[in-house]
């Protein structure tokens, strides 16, 4: 059985400063300090949503745990739970049309 190791990307340094330069403005945006593993979770589905791969849309906030988020696509809205600890970006589908959406929190969490 062959098992699959992590390998390290490579990137140049200045790469790592221009990186470096974006996580410490989505800090100070967002106002809070993340690991890169969640930055880079959050900025890989922003960026697909503005790249057209997903519908961005944005949500009301409901209660302390939960959302309302507006379908693009068929314009319901549903209740969405939202954990403690989620990323300000989530990755969802539309229990009506099974349209694929990232719910931007923005900064309602
Ligand atoms: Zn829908």
């Amino acid at each position: 059985m062959t098992s699959t190791r992590q390998r390290p990307i490579s990137i140049t340094s200045s790469d790592r400063d221009v990186l470096d330069s974006y996580k410490r403005l989505y800090e100070e945006s967002t106002g809070e300090s993340i690991d890169w593993g969640k930055f880079l979770g959050t900025v890989a589905l922003l960026g697909l949503a503005a790249a057209g791969v997903y519908n961005l849309v944005r949500a009301n906030k409901r209660s302390p745990q939960t959302v309302d988020v507006e379908c693009f696509e068929c314009g319901s809205t549903f209740v969405m739970a939202v954990p403690t600890g989620t990323d300000r970006a989530i990755h969802t589908r539309c229990p009506e049309c099974d349209a694929e959406l990232v719910v931007d929190l923005g900064t309602l969490y």
